[in-house]
């Protein structure tokens, strides 16, 4: 007689919790679904329905173009991997060009009826207030940047000051490859070599006074996010956001982290800089650079024409935005192993926003994926995550080993750059030249034809 494996336990019916209780269930393994929207006087400040996958803002998945945008490429990878929040999104698309929206009632309502429809699949309408009971040996934690605070205190106690984060405090990204090194130079602050012996870490962007003083006037009349009075964000020196620092004094900067000291333009020395912005190595594979100090409010719309005025930067394509948030998220890179489980208490595993990726998608490819590492735990088979080709891969490599050791973990959306990079191709398959300024395009569709291949050997293997 066989016997049936004990259920898995998702705490959250979000995004990445309602995506790995499919997959669990899918595998034929059964699994509780335990979400505490729908007890009454139990809610969290940005949710408004007792939906599972509630979109808590923008009803957009962004672009669905797998050939050449990292997210359409998680799309694509999803799908493959016979995704819930894709095939609901699928179905309830309203049109938006090249990006998939949806319709946001009609999502949450497919994927409810799903997972209530599925005899493997239990919903429990409860806040796990602490840690899981003992006696629950599989658990996932996809309980989302507003975490109720009852278990976020429960897994700070166990995991330690400084290991879970209540906001990000984000600084732009920038492709290492759109730094025009023409005018930037690598170089640390006084040539002073850092704990690897290399004394050019950072990558520095020279400004004279006239190019300053465009730039502080743009961030000081630039359109700002405004916070929502439960996120307001506790303003702590370190991690001002450069337009407060502007408002404080114009020179403000050139004294923080605009500071042009200890630094020579390798072009002219004679020429001393009136600020230099600095840029540090982001990912393990030097393919991202952040701006040191630049976390910011100013809209997403405003940022990138505002950093470009920067020398060196004036084509600089951006990983990632800045931004300050309330968001609880773990320092997964210390915490986590490579199976997503809580490395001092592995019988938690953890999905979704809350393990340091960013949006909709990415928590749902997270949560597919513990899914899957679950199911296969309880079935007694080994799993192992993707490769880093693979977009998913590329994921889970950042938030437990791609991240650079000592700057501080910050949470990241998919992006080209977190996978292995790739030399831009200089022909096409027939052989014809590739003109210079089409060959990152190029490149990226030769990376996700890279990681749907290498996604594909994966699930079949
Ligand atoms: C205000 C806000 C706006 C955002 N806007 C966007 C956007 O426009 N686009 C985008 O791509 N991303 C956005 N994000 C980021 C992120 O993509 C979403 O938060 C996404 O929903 C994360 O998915 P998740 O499954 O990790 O968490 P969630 O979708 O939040 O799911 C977590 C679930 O866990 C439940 N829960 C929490 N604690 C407990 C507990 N102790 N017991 C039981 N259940 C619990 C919650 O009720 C919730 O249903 C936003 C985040 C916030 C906070």
């Amino acid at each position: 007689m066989t016997t049936s494996p004990s259920p898995v336990h998702v705490i959250g019916g979000g995004l990445a919790g309602s995506e790995a209780a499919w997959q669990i269930a899918s595998a034929g393994v059964p699994v509780i679904l335990h979400e505490m929207r729908g007890v009454p006087g139990v809610k969290t400040d940005a949710h408004h329905t007792d939906g599972l996958a509630e979109l808590v803002c923008s009803n957009s998945f962004r672009s669905d173009d797998w050939e050449y945008n990292a997210v359409g490429l998680l799309h694509a990878e999803m799908r493959a991997l016979d995704s819930v929040i894709m095939s609901c999104g699928d179905a309830n698309q309203v049109p938006a060009g090249g990006a998939l929206a949806v319709d946001r009632e009609g999502f949450s309502q497919a994927v409810t009826a799903k997972l209530e429809a599925h005899p493997l699949v239990a919903i429990v309408r409860e806040e796990i207030a602490g840690l899981p009971p003992e006696d629950w040996d599989n658990v996932i934690v996809a309980t989302g940047p507003l975490t109720s605070p009852a278990l976020a205190e429960a897994i700070l106690k166990t995991t330690g000051e400084e290991s879970l984060s209540f906001f990000d405090a984000i600084a732009p990204i920038v492709h290492a490859d759109s730094i025009d090194f023409d005018i930037a130079w690598r170089q640390s602050r006084y040539d002073k070599e850092g704990p690897g012996g290399d004394a050019a870490a950072y990558v520095n962007c020279p400004m004279n006074r006239e190019q300053y003083d465009a730039f502080i006037d743009a961030l000081l009349s630039g359109p700002k996010a405004e916070f929502k009075d439960w996120e307001h964000v506790p303003y702590f020196d370190g991690c001002l956001p450069i337009e407060v620092m502007a408002e404080r004094g114009r020179e403000t900067l050139r004294h923080g982290p605009m500071k042009p000291v200890g630094l020579t333009n390798p072009r002219d020395p004679t020429v001393k800089a009136h600020a230099i912005v600095q840029l540090r190595q982001d990912n393990a594979l030097g393919t991202l650079f952040n701006m040191v100090g630049f976390q910011t409010k100013l809209k997403h719309g405003a940022q990138a024409e505002v950093f470009r005025m920067i020398p060196g930067l004036q084509d600089a394509q951006f990983a990632r935005l800045g931004g300050l948030h309330r968001n609880t998220f773990l320092n997964s890179p210390k915490l986590l192993d490579r199976q997503l489980r809580l490395k001092s208490m592995p019988r938690l595993r953890f999905a979704g926003q809350v393990t340091g990726v960013e949006g909709y998608v990415e928590s749902a490819a997270m949560g597919l994926l513990t899914g899957r590492l679950a199911a296969a735990q309880a079935q007694g088979r080994e799993l192992s995550p993707p490769p880093p080709e693979t977009a998913m891969g590329a994921l889970v490599e950042h938030i437990t080993g791609g991240h650079l050791e000592g700057s501080k973990f910050q949470p990241m959306n998919i992006n080209y750059g977190l996978l292995p990079p790739l030399e831009a191709p200089k022909v096409d398959p027939e052989g014809k030249r590739i003109n210079p300024k089409d060959r990152g395009r190029a490149k990226k569709r030769l990376m996700s034809e890279r990681a749907i291949a290498a996604l594909k050997a994966w699930r079949d293997a």
